[in-house]
């Protein structure tokens, strides 16, 4: 579903600046330019990612726009044409998303990447660490405030096994003064198995402790944030590491996945062989599609393209614990860790489904069949690759849709 944003603005043209630029980001807008038509709204509906509000509309001079907005649980960026400290940090305060000055184009440049940040949070899952019940429910508070979800440990111990139990943890709070085990030395333990760029961490201490602002920077923490800190500091630290991990998880994205299936590609399946290298009752299956080039005579490319994206989608729900990748136009591998002959039935199990499945393109249908070699060789994985390429080299000259393993 499309993010939809409500813009509330009467000023014509920096309105219709904001739906033009909001649209080109792909984001359903809902523009209108009182509160009397935004009411009307926000009866209607109410599942906007966030709303950008005018401080100064016709029938509420002074922002009264924003109370009715927050009051409904709504995400708000408010626009202004004059800059006040004091109304500022009071709106900040009351958990205003943003408060941006209304001078030029350039303030949409700037509220796109705050409505982009809002949109991406919906993806991280925060645990926060705190022995006090009271700031931990606080820091807590403020993330879900911007979509970050949240969940909670009183002590180290807790955090560890929660980190454990929940995979995709992204982001750590995490305070200095705790009763067992300190930050800092969580920070460390954390470190241990989950490196800065999969989860990150930021470290909490109160003024007094200034000196572990560099423990925890060393433990191998993110950043860190000194208590009391206001809501704007708070996020900001926030949105920097979040931003520089979806970068780094990006460049990991394209460095090691195949673009057209997801699947991983030829250079990640080489790495993880380095990380583990002759892994006991580790076997590999060579698959490739029979006849794929008649699929793109007949049907095209983009029907190719699709069969391509159907075929790792059907490996991925047989072979959800292996590591699959694309290693060629319309060759994969599965690479599994458990035994041969259990193996050997799900590669055939699911060669005959592929055999028996249509793919539907728009109004064709089209039939598919696989070639597989497998392997249980011990050796390195080059040494498991060719072996298993040999075998599919043989299911293609006794037919093809066989599958060969031994
Ligand atoms: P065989 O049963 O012997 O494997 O025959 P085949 O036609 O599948 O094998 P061949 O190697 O002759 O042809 C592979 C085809 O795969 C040719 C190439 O155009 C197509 N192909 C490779 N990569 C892609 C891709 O990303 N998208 C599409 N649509 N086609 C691709
Ligand atoms: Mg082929
Ligand atoms: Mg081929």
């Amino acid at each position: 579903m499309k993010n939809r944003i409500l813009v509330v603005e009467d000023g014509r043209t920096f309105r219709s600046l904001l739906v033009e630029r909001f649209t080109q980001q792909g984001w359903d807008v809902v523009s209108c330019k009182t509160i009397a038509q935004a009411n009307d709204v926000l009866s209607r509906e109410n599942e906007f990612v966030c709303a950008v509000l005018g401080y100064c509309l016709p029938d509420g001079p002074n922002g009264e726009v924003i109370d009715l907005f927050l009051e409904k649980d709504q995400k708000v960026i408010i626009l202004t044409s004059k800059f006040d400290q004091a109304i500022r940090d009071q709106f900040i305060d009351k958990g205003v998303v943003d408060y941006i000055l209304k001078k030029s184009m350039k303030s949409v440049l700037y509220i796109i990447p705050v409505i982009n940040r809002l949109i991406h949070n919906k993806n991280h899952l925060a645990l926060v660490v705190d022995d006090s019940k009271l700031a931990c429910q606080h820091v807590s508070n403020l993330l879900e405030n911007q979509y970050i979800k949240t969940i909670q440990a009183s002590n180290g111990k807790e955090a560890l096994e929660k980190l454990e139990l929940y995979t995709n943890i992204s982001l750590i709070i995490v305070d200095y003064r705790m009763p067992e085990m300190d930050g800092v030395t969580l920070v460390q333990e954390i470190r241990e198995t989950h490196d800065k760029s999969s989860v990150a961490i930021i470290g909490i201490s109160g003024f007094e402790d200034y000196h572990i602002t560099a423990q925890f920077l060393k433990a191998g923490a993110n950043d860190f944030l000194r208590k009391p800190f206001n809501h704007e500091e708070f996020y900001c630290r926030i949105h920097q590491v979040l931003d520089m991990n979806e970068a780094t998880s990006n460049l990991y994205k394209l460095a090691n996945e195949d673009d057209l299936t997801g699947l991983w590609n030829r250079r990640y399946l080489f790495e993880q062989s380095k990380v583990n290298p002759n892994v006991e009752q580790q076997c590999l299956a060579m698959i490739d599609i029979d006849f794929f080039k008649e699929v793109n005579d007949t049907y095209g490319h983009d029907a190719g393209d699709f069969v391509l994206k159907k075929v790792a989608d059907i490996l991925t729900t047989h072979f959800a614990h292996s590591v699959i990748a694309r290693v060629g136009g319309e060759e994969f591998c599965i690479l599994h860790c458990g035994e041969y002959q259990h193996f050997v039935k799900q590669l055939d199990l699911m060669r005959t489904f592929i055999a028996q499945e249509e793919i539907i393109f728009g109004v064709q249908k089209i039939k598919i069949a696989v070639s597989i070699g497998a392997t249980d060789i011990h050796g390195t994985l080059e040494e498991q690759i060719k072996s298993a390429d040999r075998r599919l080299y043989v299911a293609k000259k006794c037919g093809r849709n066989v599958t060969i393993d031994s």
